[in-house]
């Protein structure tokens, strides 16, 4: 079975239900009282059209997660959030506030503040997670150096509230698992290292060790159709290599 395809997906799915997992919205983070939660996470990117395509395979399942959007012209399509509001799901605010700012805190917070007022016109958000731009010298998540989200009305802000030494963190960031090979921001400093090449290593490592998780899977990256398969392949690729490069020049920072 060809990896991050609508196939697979609903694969991990069925894996992780079969397997005795209870996925679950970031905004119940820590309140769902079961055993063995997944907090799934889904960073809408690009192409909302797939992330919709994505709620509605996990609706199959009964599966409920959080899609966290950018508020940029090709991600914020607020029909199509309001058509995964509609289904069901959580939806939370992909921030990319410094970036944007150019690392101007009082630009950042206040446009913050905008976006998030905003986006709750749609959908009462109380969770955040930072859209990681790779080759950006700002991080988004310094702003909360600065400044307490909880001032915001937010609970869950997806680097900072969950405890990551009790919850375990895996990510589709670089079109691997592995927690080291191909993430620059994406790093989480008390996850232990795995190694988790493709979507089937993963479903096996999980079934096999059951814990509390949280799974960040880009929508963007999964897909049924040929062309833009491949076109992820490519981006992929060519987009791990560049991370390689800054990596070993500038090295990685973790939160
Ligand atoms: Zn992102």
């Amino acid at each position: 079975m060809l990896d991050f395809t609508y196939e697979m997906y609903r694969y991990l799915c069925r894996s992780l239900l079969d397997a005795g997992y209870h996925p679950t919205k970031m905004e119940n983070y820590p309140d769902c009282l079961f055993a063995n939660r997944i907090f799934l996470r889904h960073d809408v990117d690009r192409s909302p059209k797939q992330a919709l395509e994505m709620a509605k395979i996990e609706k199959e399942f009964g599966i409920v997660s959080t899609y966290f959007f950018r508020t940029v012209p090709q991600v914020y399509d607020k029909r199509i959030i309001e058509e995964i509001v509609d289904l069901g799901f959580e939806i939370g605010y992909h921030y990319e506030v410094l970036d944007k700012a150019h690392g101007d805190y009082a630009k950042a917070i206040a446009l913050f503040e905008q976006e998030l007022t905003e986006l709750r016109a749609l959908f009462p958000v109380r969770s955040i997670s930072m859209h990681g731009v790779p080759f950006s010298p700002y991080d988004n998540r310094d702003l909360w150096k600065k400044y307490d989200f909880r001032d915001y009305g937010i609970k869950v802000a997806a680097y900072h509230t969950l405890d990551f030494t009790k919850v375990r963190y895996l990510s589709d960031t670089g079109r691997t698992w592995d927690t080291e090979k191909s993430n620059l921001k994406d790093l989480i400093s008390d996850a232990p290292e795995v190694q988790l090449a493709g979507t089937c290593t993963l479903i096996g490592y999980l079934s096999s060790e059951l814990s509390d998780t949280c799974l960040l899977i880009h929508p963007n990256r999964w897909t049924n159709q040929p062309a833009i398969w491949i076109y992820n392949l490519g981006y992929d690729m060519l987009s791990n290599v560049a991370k390689m490069m800054i990596k070993k020049f500038r090295g990685v920072k973790r939160l």
